[in-house]
């Protein structure tokens, strides 16, 4: 790949230039260096894929669940060929490092083997009917064209999660990989064609929410509609799904509270509170985004804290040794500065970082200092927004109630961590703890037989592991008459 190749559309199995002649440049936000150009796409665009994708619809719903999953195995099979190009493809164009994007491979690869292992276990029901001799069959059936929508934090992983799934079931699909990161989505199409997926089965469209996103929500023969992404743009895809009265799942922003009790394992604690906030630049929507600490041993989590973030080191994301690279964009650096300086004028106290990195390499690229933030109370805007960056706000709790009544006071519900060994208070957790997915004394990180849901502006439907398998599916009931 060079500053000048020109990524194509990928529809009905061919590479295609955008209808609007127009390209979207993509940049390294480490350097800055142009890594290409994607095609702009538009609503014409946007039809020839649905198109495509509807027309290869019966054969690809009529294909065997069996031979659908051979396909998905080859493709699983190249992207693990692969690794180590689309490792580098996904840290060149959003900046996560080097490490971290390898890891983002496997998890693409293990959500494309979940799927792949379970074409065939999409089981339906069989009722006894009322009439002499009748059945009542509750059947699965794909919805036909799926539109599905990426956000760039895992610009691989989200687009494999959606592909995946919704093949598996019989489905097609159109995907919109985030504007900032089409690269990695569209090296995924590469492989597509390479593992002889039939044409049409399949659609990439780049570009951006308004131009190529919208006309995707509202395309009529679009069924079901599937985003990741933040909670305002999931709000007007769900307002403008409602239109056609269209099923929507939502995976959207978080605000995960990470709660260490007193009778934590401290280190452990420190250690996953650190890796929860500051891995992918604390760009994650399970990220650890108010860590509320009990008050016996908050002085002591804070120290141990404070010298694991003064050891981070932040650099070139394709160097081995580097723990944290840039943010994606200028616009997302500026988005949690913004947020830092609020902190600061509404009393919090910056005890590490709180400005973006200059000097050296960080000159070129988007480099915030991991930050720690005290003082931070529950009102400030810091404790309640989700702030999607290296900024780690420190909260101190009097007990388990409190640390419950504050995790909860909150509008998202995506995910949350609990550190202690104290069973009853686990299991309290378990009814009192209002989140979609709970993560006890560990870190973070989704598997793929899990399931990854929100409450709350966090969205709704969820994905992975069996549910998420079967939100590609509808029922048909069928009264069974000889
Ligand atoms: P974003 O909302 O800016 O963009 C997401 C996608 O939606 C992009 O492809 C964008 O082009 C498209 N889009 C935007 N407006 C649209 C519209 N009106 N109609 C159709 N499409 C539209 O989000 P982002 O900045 O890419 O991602 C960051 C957010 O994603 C964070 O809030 C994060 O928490 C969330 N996220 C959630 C999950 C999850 O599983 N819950 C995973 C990753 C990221």
């Amino acid at each position: 790949m060079t500053a000048s190749t020109r990524h194509d559309l990928f529809i009905n199995g061919e590479w295609k230039k955008p209808d609007s002649g127009k390209w979207i440049e993509i940049r390294s936000p480490a350097t800055g260096e142009k890594l290409g150009e994607a095609a702009r796409g538009d609503k014409e665009d946007v039809d020839a894929a649905v198109a495509a994708a509807k027309k290869a619809f019966p054969a690809w719903r009529d294909t065997p669940a069996s031979k659908r999953a051979d396909a998905l195995y080859r493709l699983r099979d190249l992207v693990a060929r692969d690794k180590e190009k689309l490792a580098t493809i996904i840290t060149s164009e959003m900046g996560k490092p080097l490490k971290e994007a390898r890891e983002e491979v496997d998890f693409a690869i293990g959500l494309l083997r979940f799927a792949t292992e379970n074409t065939r276990r999409l089981q339906g029901e069989i009722i006894p009917g009322e009439r002499p001799n009748e059945k009542i069959l509750i059947d699965r059936v794909p919805h036909g064209v799926i539109g599905a929508i990426a956000a760039w934090n895992f610009p691989l992983a989200l687009c494999a999660r959606k592909i995946a799934p919704a093949i598996a079931a019989g489905n097609t699909i159109v995907l919109k990989p985030h504007e900032l990161t089409p690269l990695s989505g569209l090296a995924l199409a590469k492989l597509v064609a390479e593992a002889e997926i039939p044409a049409g089965v399949v659609n990439i469209v780049t570009g951006d929410g308004p131009e190529v996103g919208v006309p995707l929500v509202t395309h009529p023969d679009t069924k079901l509609i599937t985003m990741t992404g933040s909670t305002p743009a999931g709000k007007k895809i769900m307002a403008a799904a409602a239109e056609h009265l269209k099923e929507v799942r939502l995976e959207l922003g978080g605000k995960a509270p990470f709660i260490v009790m007193e009778d934590a394992d401290l280190d452990k604690a420190v250690e996953a509170a650190v890796v929860a906030r500051f891995g992918n630049a604390g760009q994650v929507c399970t990220s650890n985004e108010r860590t509320y600490v009990h008050e016996a041993i908050y002085d002591s989590f804070a120290e141990k804290l404070r010298s694991r973030i003064n050891a981070l080191k932040v650099g070139d994301p394709m160097d081995p040794s580097t723990d944290m690279g840039p943010k994606v964009s200028e616009d997302e650096l500026k988005k949690v500065d913004d947020i830092v300086k609020k902190a600061a004028s509404q009393g919090a106290k910056i005890e590490i970082g709180g400005q973006r990195l200059t000097g050296g390499l960080y000159n070129k690229g988007s480099f915030y200092a991991p930050t720690l933030i005290t003082g931070v109370t529950h009102e400030m805007d810091i404790a309640r927004n989700e702030v999607f960056g290296p900024v780690l706000s420190l909260l101190k709790v009097r007990d388990f109630d409190e640390a419950l009544e504050r995790a909860n006071d909150c509008r998202y519900g995506l995910s949350a961590y609990l550190f202690t060994k104290d069973l009853a208070r686990i299991l309290r957790m378990t009814k009192e703890l209002n989140f979609g997915e709970v993560y006890v004394n560990r870190e973070g990180g989704e598997e793929p037989q899990g399931f990854h849901h929100g409450y709350g502006d966090s969205g709704l439907g969820g994905e992975d592991g069996q549910h998420g398998l079967e939100a590609y599916v509808d029922t048909k009931t069928i009264y069974l008459n000889a």
